[in-house]
């Protein structure tokens, strides 16, 4: 049962990488009152969102959006741009890479998936050599589409997308780039247009700020020519229709309009800050973070520094320190939420969110709450990991 007439003092501290804080200029543009979606009101605002979402995503193509959480959104990439049975290339960066290539499956296509050999692909980003040397291996260019996960959210790791579509094009490869950017956009810095992303895929509860319940398809030319002949059975996901409807700041459907309006109230106050200036704070709680992990002497889950996470740092626990059980004391003793380990790394690993609605003493919040549980598991840390992100950020 949701306890959600229960009172706690003071607020709850939601730490998790997604759905992350809204915040309250967010809230009350959601309670503003319904309106005809195919009113004159409506059609402007519908007009002002996708504008805004085009400086969001950095590009002048299309922008989709759907009433559907990120999963729907891959599906409505899939099922756009691919034809029944077709081969598409997955990277395995962690739990949202094979969420995506179980869904891909699902649909009919036949995923292979790839990764660095003699590695453990968990624990860094894509390696685009890999990618490349595949491809220059498919002469019959079987392989229809490239799926990579810019932020991979289980493990805390950003992947390099400009350099995967270099290695497309170095291949001489068709293939198309699909992009999961779900919890990377609006986070850390990405750039539709500029890296090639054919359709990047994304959704509402991370870096946009938002709660759950919308998701994202950003095109290219070369996605929305796909979408006229493939043959792939589509109906709600179909773009043609929305992007016709899109024109006149109008959907085929019922979009979910209070959701939307908190979308142009969380773009135009990410727009005042300055996407260079978030993307910079993220960076930075994200280092405070790390010093806080290696002063605890614990370990990143991500191994590589050139792909550390802006978004969430993924946090490796040592035999005997039970990261879910540390997770239930500061959820029970501190109202705190972190994010637990993911598929293979379940009870291993916790995930600290630092994405969104973020700042200096809400990440010092988190951190003093789990160097605080830490006791309560019989864990003794090396040295205080907030004095150590103190240090840092002050
Ligand atoms: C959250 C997330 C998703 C899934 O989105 P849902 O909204 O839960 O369907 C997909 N990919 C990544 C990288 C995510 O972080």
């Amino acid at each position: 049962m949701l306890k959600l007439d229960s009172h706690p003092s003071g607020r709850h501290f939601l730490h998790i990488p997604g759905p992350s804080p809204v915040p309250s200029r967010v809230l009350r543009a959601i309670s503003y009152q319904t309106i005809d979606h195919r009113g004159p009101e409506f059609g402007e605002f519908g007009k002002a969102v996708l504008s805004n979402l085009k400086k969001i995503f950095k590009t002048d193509q299309p922008v989709i959006v759907y009433s559907a959480s990120g999963t729907g959104s891959w599906e409505g990439a899939l099922v756009n741009v691919l034809n029944p049975g077709d081969k598409v290339l997955f990277y395995e960066t962690g739990q949202f890479a094979n969420l995506w290539r179980a869904l891909a499956t699902r649909l009919g296509l036949h995923p292979e998936v790839v990764g660095k050999p003699g590695q453990d692909t968990w624990r860094w980003g894509v390696d685009a050599a890999v990618i490349e040397e595949r491809l220059r291996k498919d002469t019959g260019h079987e392989i229809k589409a490239v799926c990579v996960v810019h932020n991979e959210t289980s493990t805390g790791v950003t992947s390099n997308i400009a350099a995967v579509r270099k290695a497309i094009d170095d291949a001489k490869h068709p293939a198309l780039l699909l992009v999961d950017s779900v919890s990377g956009l609006g986070a850390a810095d990405f750039q539709h247009d500029k890296w090639g992303a054919d359709v990047t895929i994304s959704g509402s509860q991370k870096g946009l700020m938002l709660p759950p319940g919308i998701g994202f398809n950003a095109l290219s030319p070369k996605a929305i020519e796909a979408s006229k002949h493939n043959k792939m059975p589509k109906a709600y996901w179909a773009w043609d229709e929305i992007i016709e409807s899109n024109k006149n700041g109008y959907w085929p459907t019922t979009p979910s309009t209070n959701l939307m309006y908190g979308l142009h109230e969380a773009m135009e106050m990410m727009l005042a800050e300055g996407l260079d200036n978030i993307f910079a704070r993220h960076q930075r709680l994200a280092q405070a973070c790390r010093h806080a992990v290696a002063a605890w002497g614990l370990e990143n889950q991500c191994l590589d520094k050139d792909t550390f996470s802006p978004v969430l740092t993924c946090i490796a626990t040592p035999e005997g320190l039970d990261a879910d059980k540390l997770r239930k004391h500061a959820l029970e003793k501190f109202n705190l939420s972190l994010g637990t380990g993911l598929g293979k790394i379940k009870g291993k690993a916790f995930r600290i969110g630092h994405l969104g609605d973020c700042n200096e003493l809400s990440l010092m919040a988190a951190l003093s709450g789990v160097e605080m549980s830490f006791g309560a598991m019989g864990y003794k840390p090396k040295a205080s990991g907030v004095v150590a992100a103190q240090e840092f950020l002050k």
